[in-house]
């Protein structure tokens, strides 16, 4: 089984009330990518500038991701984000976003692409997510994730988006912001009624929430100690989550309460250093020891009358 990603690899600025962090490495299908590695072989669909040098790629080597779709330009670019957060570390504030390379990025995907099982529409400018999902032959699961800024300057495409793919992962506040409406439960309900069977809620600190029509599941998020940069925990709990779920035969409400918790795992990580610092370092153990402590963490007996 493999899965399929397009969104951004890219160069970020991070400020953090932790610490600043220049130039490193993000994007979007970079922290997916390294997560669902984890589960499953991964096909990375992006564009590089002639900035992002062997030592950059360098990072997806030695993992189960496949390069091919990965295209170099020269002369331009790589993408860049500057973020800056404050106390209030579920709040980006994005200070810059320059597309360069992405700006008229159109892969075409080769017949094992086109074929895959799993996709994931990383984030990224709509239009590139439906050009990569138009071309794709059926894939057995197809998920999207976005940000405000998208929903603020495409929102009919997005709209759009929502309509053609099964899961969408979306922050809480984005939520709020696509439907304008207060209350989360009937958000999310306005967001399925667009036509994707469930909706993953990611609410930073506090946990993920999964919502379909006839179901619902919260977990909590690992209390960790500490939190330098939550930068990219949103794309690497879609990896560990995706990841998982690829790897497995059948998408239940059982493996989908199993990928949560590994989305959540995976992006417990990510968040302990800048960058990809965390994350690149990590091994199979360690996902699933900790796995195992969430498992003890939310445990609780019925009660006896
Ligand atoms: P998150 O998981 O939401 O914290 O995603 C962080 C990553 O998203 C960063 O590494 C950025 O490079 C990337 N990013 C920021 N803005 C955008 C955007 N508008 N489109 C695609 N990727 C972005």
């Amino acid at each position: 089984m493999s899965i399929l990603v397009v969104g951004t690899v890219a160069f970020d600025s991070i400020q953090t009330p932790f610490g600043k962090a220049e130039h490193c490495l993000g994007g979007s299908a970079t922290y997916f990518s390294l997560a669902a590695s984890f589960f499953t072989e991964v096909d990375l669909i992006a564009v590089i500038g002639e900035d992002f040098g062997d030592e950059d790629v360098a990072i997806f080597r030695g993992r189960n991701i496949n390069l091919d779709g990965l295209k170099r330009v020269d002369g331009a670019k790589t993408f860049f984000w500057r973020g800056e957060y404050g106390y209030d570390l579920n709040v980006a504030q994005t200070r810059e976003t320059q597309l360069n390379v992405f700006a008229d990025f159109h892969p075409q995907l080769n017949e094992k692409q086109r074929k895959t099982d799993v996709l994931f529409l990383a984030n990224i400018h709509p239009e590139l997510q439906m050009d990569v999902l138009h071309q794709c032959e059926r894939p057995r699961l197809v998920a999207l994730d976005t940000m405000n800024l998208w929903i603020d300057t495409k929102h009919a495409e997005l709209e759009r988006a929502f309509s053609e793919v099964d899961l969408v992962v979306i922050n809480e506040a984005e939520v709020r912001q696509f439907t304008r409406e207060p209350n989360l439960v009937k958000a999310t309900r306005q967001i399925l009624a667009l036509g994707p069977k469930t909706l993953v809620v990611k609410r930073g600190e506090y946990g993920v929430l999964l919502v379909s029509k006839n179901a619902i599941f919260a977990a909590p998020a690992y209390p960790l100690e500490n939190v330098f940069d939550p930068t990219g925990a949103g794309d690497t709990f879609a990896g560990g989550f995706l990841g998982y779920l690829a790897s497995r035969r059948e998408v239940t409400d059982l493996e989908l309460r199993r990928a949560t918790i590994f989305g959540s795992v995976l992006a417990s990580f990510t968040v302990e250093k800048f960058s990809l610092d965390r994350l690149r370092e990590i091994t199979l153990a360690d996902v699933q020891e900790r796995y195992h402590d969430f498992r003890s963490l939310t445990h609780f007996e019925d009660f006896e009358a």
